[in-house]
């Protein structure tokens, strides 16, 4: 279903004319309100009036994390204090956070936006929705609890966490959605089977998953597991959280939202921008964000644009699912090495979980990479007690596979059922020890 004919199906010439329009105020706006972006501008000698239409976004200087961290917690404010009603902000796990202040007007944005998301995959007033993305200062929670508000699906508040109330919630009222990480979706599969639950005798038929990469064959496991369709949503706190970009039914590339959220894909190396089909770093300026708009966000993730037509009748451009992040990106002994290429690799072999952790270490001076994946039960149960700790052969197979994709070297170690880690909230999957 559309949420919003007028607004997904605009044609594009028309699209352009009110991207450019919305530029033309926010960039003014900025200017006028925030000294950090007029510092900015004017250091790159651009003035608002020389940006008259969204072909001269490129004209603009680039907004990185670091600049935000820089102003916390209230330099990116466009409005006063009082015209605030709820802030958030990223985990800060690697310095101060950064900070989303929303008005009345974002926190309406932010409804309509989420609502689209969940209409794409089909959610209605009908729906009984499960919410178990972390509500808090994460926006993962509260932006999800606005759309199904919007939409007006009954929402289950019940956050992250908590397994078992998750599973006994939905037998007992009837879930239809679940909201959360594609890691604690796969923990709750888990956890269901594990507790004799059979999910195809619950009325679970969906699922919106994001907050953190997740793999094509990820999602075909979780959709087998929980007898569900499952969603790719992306969104970041810097832009809105949840809602900058969504799947349709089709589930082949998310559309971006980008009468609200303008996307430009740049090469990270030299900011410029690259074609539409071609992998570089997402860029995001906010056209109608009051609190903290941001302007050319280099977002770190790694992606590609396309703007053909999507037969889902929607018009706005699509972009692929992420690839990778610019500083997650491990370089071992010189080679590229995406943790979403370690999971491709592990979600095809056969005998283990979709359980992984990363780990990355300096011997004699040369970068060591080991993945530990986790035995399905059966294997583990079938295996004589000898062999459980010694090197096996399915080691050096997965080793095998991994070099093919990789091209370097991984040791590859199987270890017992449910021994990692499990997250209820985004998976912490790399362990780089170089760094420390
Ligand atoms: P933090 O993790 O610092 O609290 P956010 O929650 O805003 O901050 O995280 C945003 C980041 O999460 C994105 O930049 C992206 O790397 C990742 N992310 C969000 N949604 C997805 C998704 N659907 N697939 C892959 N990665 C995602
Ligand atoms: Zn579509």
């Amino acid at each position: 279903m559309i949420w919003d004919v007028k607004n997904e199906t605009m044609p594009a010439a028309q699209l352009k004319e009110l991207q450019s329009e919305r530029l033309r105020a926010i960039i003014k706006k900025v200017y006028d309100k925030v000294p950090f972006y007029k510092a900015k501008m004017d250091e790159a000698d651009v003035k608002p009036s020389d940006i008259r239409d969204i072909s001269d976004l490129s004209k603009l200087p680039f907004t990185t994390k670091d600049e935000m961290r820089d102003v916390y917690p209230y330099g990116l404010l466009t409005v006063d204090l009082k015209d605030i009603v709820e802030i958030h902000t990223s985990s800060g796990t690697t310095g101060k956070p950064v900070v989303g202040a929303y008005t009345q007007g974002d926190i309406g944005l932010w409804s309509e936006i989420m609502a689209r998301t969940l209409s794409m995959g089909g959610v209605t007033e009908k729906d009984v929705v499960q919410n178990a993305y972390g509500y808090g200062l994460f926006t993962g929670g509260l932006g999800a609890h606005y759309g199904i508000r919007r939409v007006g699906a009954a929402c289950l508040p019940i956050s992250g966490g908590n397994t078992k109330r998750q599973l006994e919630m939905m037998q007992d009222f009837g879930t239809t959605v679940l909201c959360c990480t594609p890691s604690y979706a796969l923990y709750i599969a888990e956890a269901g089977r594990e507790a004799g639950i059979d999910f195809r005798m619950l009325g679970l038929e969906k699922g919106f998953f994001g907050a953190e990469p997740w793999s094509e064959n990820m999602r075909r496991e979780i959709e087998a597991r929980l007898h569900i369709k499952a969603y790719d949503i992306f969104g970041l706190t810097e832009i809105i959280g949840p809602g900058v970009a969504a799947e349709c039914e089709l589930q082949n590339m998310l559309h971006v939202f980008e009468d609200h959220f303008f996307p430009e894909i740049i090469d990270p190396a030299t900011g410029n921008p690259v074609p539409d089909g071609q992998k570089g770093e997402l860029v995001f300026t906010t056209l109608t964000k009051e609190g903290t708009p941001v302007i050319r966000y280099r977002t770190r993730d790694i992606t590609f644009l396309t703007r053909e037509p999507c037969s889902c009748g929607r018009t706005s451009v699509r972009m692929h699912r992420l690839l990778g992040r610019t500083d997650d990106m491990l370089i071992i002994r010189g080679v590229n090495v995406y943790p979403s290429q370690v999971e491709q690799v592990l979600i095809k072999a056969e005998g283990v979980e979709p359980h992984y952790q990363i780990l990355v270490e300096k011997r004699d001076k040369m970068d060591c990479l080991e993945v530990d994946v986790e035995m399905t039960d059966e294997l583990f149960r079938e295996m004589p007690d000898d062999m459980k700790y010694r090197r096996k052969p399915k080691e050096l197979e997965i080793e095998h596979a991994l070099h093919n994709t990789l091209l370097v070297h991984c040791k590859v170690t199987l270890v017992a059922p449910k021994s990692i880690p499990r997250s209820e909230g985004k998976a912490k999957r790399i362990i780089d020890k170089r760094s420390i």
